[in-house]
């Protein structure tokens, strides 16, 4: 923490502060980007890694009209919620943004949030959101939770490869060890491949030349088959002396694929179109298990899913297990339904709804992971699944307009898992005129679903349960889980 100047243009008296100003603020609040929110004289500003009940010292960084930022510059009295953060980085990385909080505290801190945009932007009333709401459901160890990480590689300023993260707003990479939210072989994998460009003299990739060979590192786990799967994205079409590389990452324990993905752009965008595989598989296998709902114990029944490295895929495990079972029950299912799963990636929810459902159908934007769906269904033997590729807001129209006789135009339950911008107001208004017996909506973004819950609510739904489940330890985000029951039940 920074103490210079601490005597400088300490801001006192009644009026407003004014940039780089130093003022004292007690943090009472949490906005929904993760900072601390502290009054100076009326005055909202907002602090990065700050908890409610600190008392700081402060550097105004920005004012605006009617509020302002700010940076911590002294903790005068911690809140009783403050921790010592694990990892010496997380200020400037700033991935974390909940680090400095007890664990209990950053559940509190994501229940409130749901609580707060299901009134504010949901309209609903606080009666309401107290019948429905049901407490977070938490991480037995919320950290080393990650299946999958993601590091640039560039140079220092020796030129040294070194592999890390972006600093805030800037393409500077910190070199990092470790990533506490990631798996341990990370940093064994990490270790291999930078061994191999230092002793072959490769060159990492450079932005603003457009030069050098090594852009991205890619690394995937399977939690529960122990696989690891290794991409690296490069500026180039192939790797000088790779097999000394495919060497040292097949000693990990493990390792089941290694990939090239070629990426020749001058761009931001990680990936490029074609993904080679030079040893092993081109995808990780995973399994998801079935929980009790009342307890979150695993139950003998499971899915088995097939990952690609560029699929989308939960990225907790762990959690991703009791968010399906819940949607799964809340789905409530007797083998005698059909389900719509809109928004489906790869079928992760389909294939366990299916497990107790007649029919899913899963819709689903990105044509590969449509192809991984079928071929999980077809994995895991199931029969009653099929795909759509299409936009949700387009397909499910087409269907219902459609002539198909088809129980799938009138379904009982559908599903939906949107990115975070929410559903589409045409897709809602078809799910309205579907007219489901009841509607599970699994949200990456409380404030998109409040405003998504209000459109369905006042098209003759109502709220049932709403619960969320921390799937991103120490971050600010959280996944809010659902359900919705058609106000007059349909004949
Ligand atoms: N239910 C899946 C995926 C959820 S992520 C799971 O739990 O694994 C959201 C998914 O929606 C992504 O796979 C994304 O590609 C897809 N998507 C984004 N916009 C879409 C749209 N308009 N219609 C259909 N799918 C879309």
């Amino acid at each position: 923490m920074k103490k210079k100047n601490t005597q400088d243009h300490r801001h006192t008296g009644s009026g407003l502060p004014q940039k780089n100003d130093l003022i004292l603020l007690t943090i009472g609040d949490m906005s929904v980007g993760g900072e601390g929110i502290g009054k100076y004289n009326g005055m909202a500003f907002f602090v990065k890694d700050t908890v409610i009940g600190d008392r700081i010292r402060a550097r105004v960084t920005k004012r605006k009209k009617n509020y302002g930022y700010a940076r911590l510059e002294e903790l005068l009295s911690p809140s009783p919620d403050r921790i010592k953060p694990p990892c010496p980085l997380h200020r400037r990385c700033g991935g974390c943004q909940l680090q400095t909080m007890s664990y209990p505290a950053q559940l509190a801190y994501k229940q409130n949030l749901i609580r707060n945009q299901l009134i504010r932007l949901g309209g609903f009333s606080p009666e309401t959101v107290e019948q429905v709401l049901l407490p977070i459901v938490g991480m037995e160890h919320p950290y080393r939770y990650r299946n999958k990480a993601q590091f640039p590689i560039g140079a220092d300023r020796q030129g040294n490869p070194v592999a890390g993260f972006y600093a805030s707003r800037t393409h500077d990479i910190i070199p990092v060890q470790d990533c506490l939210l990631g798996v341990d072989q990370n940093r064994i994998v990490l270790d291999a491949v930078l061994s191999y460009m230092r002793d072959c003299q490769i060159p990492p990739y450079d932005e603003t030349t457009g030069n050098g060979l090594i852009r991205h590192l890619l690394i995937r786990y399977g939690f529960s088959t122990n696989e690891l799967l290794v991409c690296l994205v490069i500026n180039g079409t192939d790797l000088p002396e790779k097999e000394r590389l495919i060497e040292a990452l097949c000693a990990i324990d493990g390792m089941t694929g290694i990939s090239l993905n070629i990426n020749q752009k001058k761009t931001n965008v990680i990936m490029g179109d074609v993904t080679t595989t030079i040893w092993g598989k081109d995808s990780v296998t995973d399994r998801i298990y079935l929980r009790d709902c009342e307890t979150f114990e695993r139950t003998n029944t499971s899915v088995r899913y097939r990952i690609s490295p560029q699929s989308f895929y939960q990225v907790n495990p762990l959690q991703t297990e009791k968010l399906y079972s819940l949607a799964l029950d809340y789905a409530g299912l007797n083998e005698t339904q059909t389900v719509w799963d809109l928004y489906c990636g790869i079928g992760t929810i389909s294939l366990f709804l299916a497990l107790r459902a007649k029919k899913v159908c899963g819709v689903e934007i990105v044509p590969q992971a449509i192809a991984d769906a079928r071929e999980n269904a077809a994995a895991n033997g199931m029969t009653n699944t099929e795909f759509f590729v299409g936009k949700a807001e387009e397909v499910l129209p087409a269907f219902y307009a459609g002539s198909a006789p088809s129980d799938m135009r009138r379904p009982d339950v559908i599903v939906v898992d949107p990115p975070r911008k929410g559903c589409d107001q045409k897709c809602l208004e078809t799910m309205l005129l579907m007219a489901p017996e009841r509607i599970v909506y699994v949200s990456c973004d409380p404030a998109t679903l409040a405003r998504d819950l209000r459109f369905l609510c006042d098209g003759g739904y109502e709220l049932k349960k709403v619960r969320g489940v921390d799937q991103f330890g120490q971050t600010r985000h959280v996944e809010t889980v659902v359900m919705l029951s058609h106000k007059k039940p349909t004949a």
